[in-house]
């Protein structure tokens, strides 16, 4: 089970671990929070869709949601508490965090119980979310953080909690190689950032706990990319990223494990292979 913030972050952060769970036949649940209605629109014949006009960003995103899974090869995808439950709660500081519907604004144990539900239907053997920070400080990233901790606590309760919980993470000698290599680039997505301490993430390398590599699931990867069409413009620097790198920018994603046994892995920090590893078949 995956609980993401937004439509795209489940493409964007942990595509290519979908992707290969899903095509290895895994049951793979996704849980999005909300419909994304603060995100940008790059689309220019979509731009009064935005919140200020007709406000039907979030209705638009479900679709492209759908298309993204359907690349991803997902079947079992829901929102939380229901599709328009929790609304986008924007940029960190800004107006749209006091909305009365903005998922910020939530109650967290409201929002848990909602995902006890799915859990207590699905039982999921491993959760993935985002760390306490959200990966990067979106509030509604930190909000997916504590709904999705709390819900397995209670889950934990009721006998049936995941035996592993991971978070996304980037490790700082792939933030390292990507600064080095965009160094010399015209379109440089990492433009004014010179140490990887001005990143608002990046975990050290021996605090990783799985490399999962999705390589042959990049293409998939990129198709779910592009089915985000209004938040992932063709200029956008993940695809130049992505053209520069290969397959292994797209499909090679990392992990930090925030509960649970850690199983065998390789490398100089035992990096788990598998969100799976150690856990009886
Ligand atoms: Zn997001």
């Amino acid at each position: 089970m995956l609980v993401h913030a937004h439509p795209d972050d489940e493409t964007v952060g942990t595509g290519a671990t979908m992707a290969l769970y899903a095509a290895a036949g895994v049951e793979v649940t996704l849980v999005t929070c909300t419909l994304g209605e603060e995100g940008e629109i790059h689309v220019p014949e979509l731009e009064l869709l935005g919140p200020a006009e007709a406000d039907q960003l979030g209705g638009y995103r479900l679709a492209e949601l759908d298309a993204a899974c359907a690349a991803l090869g997902i079947t079992d995808r829901r929102f939380l508490g229901g599709a328009g439950r929790y609304r986008d709660s924007g940029m960190m500081g800004l107006e749209t965090n006091k909305h009365p519907r903005s998922f910020w604004q939530a109650d967290v144990e409201e929002g848990a119980g909602h995902l006890l539900e799915i859990m207590r239907e699905v039982r999921p053997q491993v959760l993935v979310t985002y760390d306490e920070n959200g990966f990067y400080g979106h509030p509604d990233h930190i909000q997916a953080h504590r709904v999705a901790m709390r819900a397995a606590e209670l889950a934990t309760a009721e006998g049936f909690g995941p035996a592993k919980i991971y978070w996304t993470a980037m490790p700082k000698s792939v933030l390292e190689a990507g600064i080095s290599a965009f160094a010399q680039s015209s379109n440089n997505p990492f433009e004014g950032i010179e140490r990887i301490e001005d990143f608002p993430f990046g975990t050290p390398d021996e605090k990783i706990a799985a490399r999962i590599d999705g390589t042959d699931q990049h293409e998939a990867k990129v198709a779910a990319m592009r089915a985000h069409a209004t938040q992932i413009p063709d200029t956008s620097w993940l695809y130049s990223i992505a053209g520069n790198f290969g397959s292994e920018f797209m499909g090679v994603e990392y992990y930090t494990l925030a509960a649970g046994q850690k199983g065998p892995g390789d490398g100089p920090y035992g990096w788990e292979s598998d969100l799976f590893a150690g856990l009886p078949v």
